[in-house]
């Protein structure tokens, strides 16, 4: 088929230019965006001659990414923040607010409705005409942005102790996804001017549900955790009394290991303010409404808070503690009390039942598109509504997010009597469900599955006479399909590496059906730089945050346009350039390579990129559409000439391979006999790979 080769070859088109382009960025510099000249442009024709009234809204978008001409620069972040100390700056105008806003790409728009009084209906709708609105009709905010960190302590009175913590661990610039949403989850009602919440008829004396869609490493973590912390500290500074370990702050991550670096990162942030962090684990009891007293309701001296607080990243140490508890259960009489608890849906919702959480008061779903996707809704749903306290507040976190499950969480606000005067805020950074701007997309057309092996090897071992392949650094992440081709992959692979550089050691697979232990001391052997070549499911393709990860292999390809953002946004994060990601296809694959190829090229013209460097026009309208039905069947299951029997991976003899299958052969026939048995997929999916995430 003459497309597929076309196809590769206009995406080569940049490959005779150097495949990893130098830094335009400092790397100190974690910020995506940040043209100044954005906030001063005010009409939309000015910026760029256009055709149609769409393309002309893309392009206003896509323009963000210009190249910088300071006319008149906002101060830098550094310099504010060296030549003030931690003097309380004074709100921002109205207009240097909007300058800072889009100057950074953020766009907040208030998703909940809020009904008036019905005499009034008519005269605020008049004059909310003039407002700028969504094309959906949402009314679009300004809240105040945050420009320094420093002033967390001097304008939203952070606890001093969480402020160093900050400084300690360098971070200097706040990132756009943090400068945005931290003012607003700290202290809303400085954020938002009284009389736009007056206007709209929400409150924000209670603070706000919020849904924040940045892109993959833009530190969507600190901005959850900052507001969790300083909100339980806040609390025990107004109540002396009040020094006890309450469960106020349930984060929900999709898998073990994003939980795990949830929790790692909290207690590097809580280190010395007191405020306990733990991951739920198989067994634990937390205190809980609905379960039966205890005499001996004492807490668990969990030594894991001290233990880790201000450890490095290496989370060894959490890992083994972990692994304790995975093979020990506590006995059910010891109660954990923390004051934030990181869990995946299933380990609470197994714990909770019919229990409740009446103590928590903010309820954080991090990677909130996968956790409301129907394999893990219910769980999560569960968990939701266990959450019974009036002042729960919601915070959903991701870097993509489908309008399905945006309108799920309106729904589910809605049905709570006790939201009606509380706003559901949405900030977007950037352009939503893209790349970050760093990454270098190559797709690659294999023809066969052999071809993969064989261009894998070439990416392995670079030769000088083929400039047709990326410059891959290791280490880099490759993505299999299944748990079956990351371990057949692995085999195949182990021994490429000379022993002079480490041998098999250098190369490891990392999937659910390994067991705790083995999970992290591989996650914690690839984050010591001691494995090179991390094979993998999509069990790591979310929320994963491995700093050095140069390149991204998806030896198959993603089973959607989410799957493909969220793995290739393992590799350039916190502004980091240089991140390759490629992508092998076959003939089987080109059925569904239009949603890929979709988000790579409007990710590189948001990047700035010349057009021919991504995928032409005629290109993109010559591939097939993918129905509806078709999409969601390759979400669910994958291409399916790479599901069980039929997913080879391998150079090997047949003698060779029967003897392998034959070893692998128990493990199959338990996972058939499971899926006979009817396990559900959420069950498989908490066995750690899910089949994708669009609407
Ligand atoms: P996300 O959840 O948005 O994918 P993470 O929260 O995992 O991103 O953060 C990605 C990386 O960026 C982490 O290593 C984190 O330490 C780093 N980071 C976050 N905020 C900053 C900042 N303001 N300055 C520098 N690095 C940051
Ligand atoms: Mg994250």
């Amino acid at each position: 088929m003459d497309i597929l080769k076309i196809l590769s070859r206009g995406t080569k088109k940049s490959a005779t230019q150097p495949t990893i382009p130098k830094p335009v960025v400092k790397p100190s510099n974690p910020q995506l965006y940040n043209d100044p000249t954005r906030g001063l442009k005010r009409k939309r024709n000015e910026e760029q001659p256009s055709s149609n009234q769409e393309a002309d809204d893309d392009l206003e978008e896509i323009n963000f990414f210009a190249p910088h001409i300071a006319k008149k620069p906002i101060p830098e972040p550094e310099t504010r923040e060296t030549s003030k100390e931690d003097a309380s700056k004074p709100l921002l105008d109205d207009e240097e607010v909007r300058q800072v806003l889009r100057s950074h790409r953020l766009k907040f728009t208030l998703l909940s409705s809020h009904e008036r009084k019905k005499s009034k209906v008519k005269k605020s709708k008049k004059k909310e005409e003039d407002k700028p609105k969504e094309k959906d009709g949402k009314k679009q905010l300004f809240p105040q942005p945050m420009t320094s960190f420093s002033e967390l302590r001097s304008n939203y009175n952070i606890s001093t102790r969480l402020g160093d913590n900050l400084a300690k661990q360098g971070y200097r610039i706040p990132t756009e996804v943090q400068l945005g949403s931290l003012p607003l989850l700290l202290q809303p009602e400085r954020a938002i001017a009284s009389s736009t919440a007056k206007e709209s008829n929400f409150k924000t004396k209670h603070g706000v549900d919020f849904l924040a869609v940045a892109p993959t490493g833009s530190g969507k973590t600190l901005a959850f955790l900052i507001p969790a912390i300083n909100s339980i500290l806040r609390r025990r500074a107004g109540d002396a009394a009040q020094k006890d370990h309450i469960l106020e702050v349930v984060v929900v991550a999709p898998t073990r290991e994003l939980a795990h670096q949830i929790v790692n990162e909290g207690r590097k942030l809580a280190q010395g303010t007191g405020v306990k962090i733990v991951g739920m684990k198989r067994g634990m009891q937390l205190p809980a409404e609905g379960q039966p007293d205890s005499d001996s309701d004492k807490e668990e001296e969990g030594s894991e808070n001290d233990q880790e607080a201000g450890s490095s990243d290496d989370d060894d140490g959490d890992d083994a503690e972990d692994d304790k508890q995975d093979n020990k259960p506590q006995k059910a009489t010891t109660i954990t009390k923390t004051d934030i608890l990181v869990t995946t849906p299933m380990l609470l919702r197994n714990f909770l039942k019919s229990r409740k959480l009446p103590t928590v008061k903010h309820l954080v779903l991090d990677e909130a598109d996968v956790l409301l996707d129907p394999l893990f809704r219910e769980q999560t749903l569960g968990i939701w509504t266990a959450c019974t306290s009036d002042s729960l507040r919601v915070a959903c976190w991701s870097a993509t997010m489908g309008s399905n499950i945006e309108g799920l969480i309106l729904e589910q606000l809605k049905s709570r009597e006790s939201h009606s005067s509380i706003p559901l805020i949405r900030l977007v950074v950037g352009l939503k469900d893209t790349a970050v701007p760093s990454i270098n997309h190559k797709l690659i057309y294999t023809a066969t599955e052999q071809g993969k092996l064989f261009a894998l090897r070439q990416l392995l071992h670079p030769s000088s006479s083929d400039d047709s392949m990326p410059n891959m650094r290791l280490p880099f992440l490759v993505f299999a399909q299944t748990i079956d081709r990351a371990t057949a992959l692995h085999n195949e692979l182990k021994f490429d590496i000379p022993v002079e550089a480490g041998g098999s050691s250098r190369i490891a697979a990392l999937h659910s059906s390994l067991s705790d232990s083995a999970r992290s001391s591989i996650v914690a052997r690839f984050r010591a730089g001691e494995i090179w070549v991390l094979i993998t499911t999509d069990l790591l393709m979310r929320g994963i945050d491995f700093r050095g990860v140069n390149g991204v292999i998806n030896y198959d390809v993603p089973t959607s346009a989410a799957a493909y953002v969220h793995r290739v946004g393992r590799t350039g994060r916190a502004g980091h350039e240089g991140g390759v990601a490629v992508t092998f296809y076959t003939t089987e694959d080109v059925a569904y390579l239009k949603s890929i190829a979709n988000v790579i090229s409007l990710s590189e013209k948001q990047a700035g990129k010349a057009s021919e460097e991504g995928i032409p026009k005629w290109l993109m309208d010559s591939l097939p559409k993918v129905g509806k039905e078709e999409k969601k069947k390759l979400k669910k299951r994958g291409v399916e000439s790479r599901r069980g029997d039929k997913a080879k991976i391998t150079t090997q003899s047949a003698w060779e391979r029967r003897k392998e299958n034959n070893k692998r052969g128990a493990i199959a026939g338990s996972k058939k006999r499971k899926i006979q048995e009817g396990v559900s997929d959420t069950q498989a999916v908490e066995d750690g790979e899910w089949g994708g995430i669009d609407d």
